[in-house]
């Protein structure tokens, strides 16, 4: 049968890919701190691991795969840009948190199961390397930062040269300006140590003290501000952005080329800090990240992919750093705040030393697909363990001021 004579049926359900290697399963795993696994396996037996994580919102994703799981199963698990357009456009409704983040988990797999069957890091599958060491970044402070010294120290004997912290605690609409005393007072703590450190305003400042923060930052000069705003409100950070010469990063609640395209073209940041895993994986960043690119004079704006998140994010990530021009900086989520004990960013790894940290940066992940080996067994007794109600879901806290109004987290 040619492709011209092949039923519409047919197209519907994907009969027209070559099946030479389809999917047999695809299946979630929740798992400490706060992450959801992805993990596709094919007829051949050729395992890939991807990421869904969308912290606060597991079970939802969850969700999105019922759906994912019954179009895509005995799909050829090599047509990942046909699988991605098929699961985005196809559904009409399309973008935001939930069904991104379902579809970055699936994609990064995906990409996974291509490289293992080719024999090939996932950087040589998007264009070859272009650096041999990624810079990353870590995490001090938590989310009510106070004596940030002593994690900064920690952070830079373990290799870092940067680190991230947030700028403040909660604010309300209109504060003291004294609450924005201790944020420069920290700053200069970590430079003291020899770190560059971006800020993180989380979106919980709003714009009255944002401005002032911003301008009271300047000179200690931060290596960014992160979120200075909401998400929504390109015109007021392109204000901002007028104002200081800080570096303004964000994109973590950003979800597709169309959701940046506002601030590229506003011309109100100089970082895009997409998650590969809330924002279509790596088939979706990378091309986002060429639409931040400089060459041929359109945005100038570099990538530092937001991630503090797993181990699977995290080299996703690194892929896109060996193989992007306009790549900067990456978060690594190593020893951060939610990640509390034995659940940390190498928990799950059988070779937790491809993300050894040497001044400030991670070498060239040389192994096939992500380059990651997943203690698959300890994965799914985590899960049994959410499965059964002995683990809960994590959960943002919730803020409220002294006079009992909500609050920005
Ligand atoms: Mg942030």
């Amino acid at each position: 049968m040619s492709l011209s004579q092949t039923a519409a049926s047919d197209y519907t359900k994907g009969l027209w890919h070559s099946t030479s290697d389809a999917i047999r399963s695809i299946e979630t795993f929740y798992v400490r701190p706060r992450w959801l696994f992805v993990r596709v396996e094919t007829e051949k037996g050729i395992v890939g691991w991807g990421e869904a994580t969308l912290e606060g919102h597991t079970e939802a994703v969850e969700g999105a795969f019922v759906d994912l799981r019954e179009r895509f199963v005995g799909w050829d698990s090599a047509n990942i840009e046909d699988i991605w357009q098929t699961a985005y456009r196809l559904r009409f409704y399309r973008g935001g948190p939930v069904l991104m983040s379902a579809i970055s988990g699936l994609d990064i797999a995906l990409w996974d199961i291509k490289g293992k069957t080719l024999g090939v890091p996932v950087w040589q599958l998007l264009g070859g390397k272009v650096r041999n060491r990624c810079q990353v970044y870590s995490w001090i402070g938590g989310d009510r930062p106070a004596d940030v010294l002593a994690e900064a120290q920690a952070r830079k004997d373990e290799g870092f040269t940067a680190v991230k912290m947030n700028a403040v605690e909660s604010l309300g609409w209109l504060d003291s300006p004294a609450a924005l005393e201790g944020t420069i007072e920290r700053v200069k703590e970590v430079k003291s140590i020899g770190l560059d450190v971006g800020l993180d305003f989380h979106g919980r400042v709003h714009r009255p003290l944002a401005k002032q923060l911003a301008k009271n930052l300047e000179p200690h000069r931060p290596l960014f501000i992160e979120e200075p705003l909401l998400p929504g409100q390109q015109e007021e950070i392109k204000t901002l952005y007028g104002m200081t010469s800080i570096p303004i990063a964000l994109g973590e609640r950003l979800f597709t080329r169309q959701d940046v395209r506002p601030y590229f073209e506003a011309g109100c940041i100089d970082i895009i800090q997409p998650d590969v895993a809330h924002a279509g994986g790596l088939s979706e960043v990378k091309k986002i990240a060429n639409m931040a690119e400089c060459v041929q004079q359109t945005y100038d704006i570099g990538l530092a992919p937001h991630c503090p998140l797993g181990p699977i994010a995290f080299a996703a990530c690194l892929q896109l750093g060996f193989s992007t021009p306009n790549f900067v900086i990456c978060e690594m989520s190593w020893k951060m705040h939610y990640n509390a004990g034995e659940h940390d960013l190498l928990t799950y790894m059988f070779n937790p030393e491809v993300f050894a940290v040497r001044e400030g940066m991670v070498s060239l992940l040389e192994g096939n697909g992500l380059g990651i080996e997943i203690d698959e067994a300890r994965v799914r007794s985590e899960d049994l363990a959410f499965r059964e109600g002995q683990v809960k879901a994590w959960r943002n806290p919730v803020w409220r001021g002294p006079d009992g109004a909500l609050r920005e987290w």
